[in-house]
């Protein structure tokens, strides 16, 4: 019985934090609605400079209730939130952060958008392998996605896509372990200079959870 108890806590106390974010969420959401309305639909012309430039950077706990506000699809083909686990803490090679979740999923799994918006750069590096960045229509959100096996033909910097849209397939490409497919998948926040690569990183784990709990 005291073992009912104590697990029954402890599941609550662990939620708390969640329920917290997801009120302030939802006060924020009336103020993002009203700052998004006057947003430029900016997927077809337009730098994401200018789109910044224009709207101002958010802060990090704006982003995160942005993000909440847009929804977010968890971009492995077939995965679903409850299948992830939280490497963004983790250690890494030279004594790096990850800062990222990696999303495992079989070679060849398609990856997709996780949100609406426009394609920035789609090329290959030395870590990520083939990678792509992307962001949001209205440019305050930058996604990562890194070691794709091959891109979606035809997907191109400076494209529109919408969430969903298949940009590559799962791989091992840059530094991925050969025998461990999976995506490297970034959330950061667009910078006020612009350099989308360079972002403050956010944690998409949490998120996905919320998202999952509100829309299963
Ligand atoms: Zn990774």
């Amino acid at each position: 019985m005291r073992t009912c108890v104590t697990q029954s806590m402890r599941r609550r106390v662990s939620f708390l934090p969640f329920l917290l974010l997801l009120v302030a969420s939802a006060c924020a959401r009336q103020v993002l609605t009203t700052s998004t309305s006057v947003a430029p639909r900016s997927d077809a012309s337009g730098t994401s400079r200018g789109v910044v430039a224009t709207l101002g950077p958010l802060s990090g706990s704006e982003t995160v209730n942005y993000i909440l506000g847009r929804g977010l699809l968890v971009p492995v083909s077939g995965i679903v939130a409850s299948q992830l686990r939280d490497t963004f803490d983790e250690g890494r090679d030279g004594g790096r952060v990850h800062r990222a979740l990696d999303i495992l999923a079989p070679r060849g799994t398609p990856v997709l958008a996780a949100d609406d918006g426009r394609v920035l750069r789609v090329r290959r590096n030395s870590l990520g392998g083939n990678t792509v960045y992307a962001t949001d229509p209205a440019g305050r959100v930058v996604y990562y996605y890194a070691h794709l096996d091959a891109y979606q033909p035809g997907l191109a910097e400076g494209a529109t896509i919408a969430r969903g849209d298949v940009l590559g397939i799962v791989g091992t490409t840059g530094n991925a372990p050969k025998d461990t497919p999976h995506l490297h998948f970034q959330v950061m926040r667009m910078p006020a200079d612009g350099k989308y690569w360079d972002g403050e990183a956010i944690n998409p784990y949490p998120l996905f959870l919320l998202l999952h709990a509100a829309r299963p």
